[in-house]
């Protein structure tokens, strides 16, 4: 995966909400992107989220393995501080083999919806610690179904539907439409919903999944150059571990060196390089997630200034300075700081390569 194209950027913003937490502001004008996987049943939803972070933890299949919506949040640490997963019902608790934190996804799911498939909106929610990762937040889904299976309520397909929408309609959810390449595109459920939720498609990515198994003598260029359906943002083609190496117990590395295999041997993807792979579609996301802060820029710079103001307001009503800094003052200085770094990125954000 290329190196995070935000890294400058996101540290600052972070240690700005800090701040803003400190002097008490909502940080509603905070917030990040967040990364949604809509489509159908088994169209590779979980396996691109997972080829993303580059391990291994996320149930997988070809039954309806996503059952609750998995709020995953990516925190960039230090090499040092090693990899592991801590779940909110857990708290305290690290989870350093990422097997065990597939595990405890299934059992979480089943102890809020028992075994036999039923859904819930009720989030889990996962944090995991690596330096190998953008700070993000994804969100896996359930997939989209029509008829009812197992104990499922008749009205599945519109509970679904409903939480799915209430994922994606946020505007700071950059959706990524996952379509099989082994079926029909015009009839596909992720890029249906995906409109209803970002008519204009300002943040939605078409990716399509199962480039290897589509029929023999057809390939996806067209669907990949948006000349089927065109899309603002373009389409990414990728390759997943198919069942049998998930049952082979393939590991991602395995995935991700098979996939550049695959489309390096092959002759037409190879003219469509840009739109191929896991690794370009790590890159558009990171393009996306740094241009969304840059817009935020201005209006956190006002809001920046608007409680400085108002913190040396407070200040200065307190008189003379006391003799022990206190947590007025602290906060001023952590707020003057931070404004300055923001400002000159403000300014100098036409130097950044974007
Ligand atoms: P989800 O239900 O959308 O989350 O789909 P999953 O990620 O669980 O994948 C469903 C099934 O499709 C699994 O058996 C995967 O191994 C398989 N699969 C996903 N992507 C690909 C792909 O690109 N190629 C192949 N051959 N199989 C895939
Ligand atoms: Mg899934």
């Amino acid at each position: 995966i290329e190196p995070p194209l935000g890294s400058t950027v996101i540290p600052v913003v972070n240690k700005l909400r800090e701040v803003l937490a400190k002097v008490g502001e909502r940080d509603s004008e905070l917030e990040l992107p967040q990364v949604a996987v809509v489509g159908s049943q088994s169209s590779g939803k979980s396996s691109v989220l997972e080829a993303l972070v580059g391990r291994d933890f996320l149930p997988r299949g070809s039954d309806i393995c996503t059952r609750r919506p998995l709020l995953l949040q990516l925190v960039r640490t230090d090499e040092d501080a090693g990899e592991y997963g801590e779940f909110w019902h857990l708290p305290g608790r690290k989870f350093f083999d990422f097997s065990q934190i597939r595990a405890e996804i299934k059992a979480e799911t089943e102890r809020e919806v028992g075994g036999n498939k039923r859904v819930s909106n009720k989030q889990i929610c996962l944090k995991i610690y690596s330096h190998r990762v953008l700070d993000m937040t994804l969100v896996d889904l359930p997939g989209m179904t029509k008829v009812p299976v197992g104990d499922q309520p008749m009205d599945i397909e519109a509970q679904i539907r409903e939480m799915i929408l209430s994922y994606i309609k946020q505007p700071r959810c950059i959706i990524l439409a996952i379509t099989p390449a082994n079926s029909d595109l015009a009839n596909s459920d992720a890029l249906q919903i995906a409109g209803i939720a970002d008519p204009d498609g300002n943040r939605t990515i078409g990716v399509i999944t199962k480039l290897d198994i589509m029929d023999r003598g057809t390939d996806a260029c067209n669907l990949l150059l948006g000349k089927t359906i065109p899309l603002r943002l373009g389409y990414i083609g990728v390759v997943n571990r198919c069942q049998e190496d998930i049952e082979l117990n393939r590991g991602i590395h395995h995935a991700l060196a098979s996939e550049e295999a695959f489309f390096h041997s092959h002759p037409v993807y190879n003219r469509v390089a840009d739109c191929c792979g896991i690794p370009k579609l790590a890159k558009k996301l990171n393009q996306i997630f740094v241009q969304h802060i840059f817009k935020m820029l201005p209006d956190l710079k006002s809001s920046i200034r608007a409680k400085l103001v108002v913190a040396a307001k407070e200040h200065s009503s307190y008189g003379h300075l006391p003799q022990e800094p206190d947590q007025g003052s602290l906060v001023l200085n952590i707020l003057q700081k931070y404004s300055k770094a923001f400002v000159s990125l403000v300014d100098g954000r036409n130097e950044e390569k974007l």
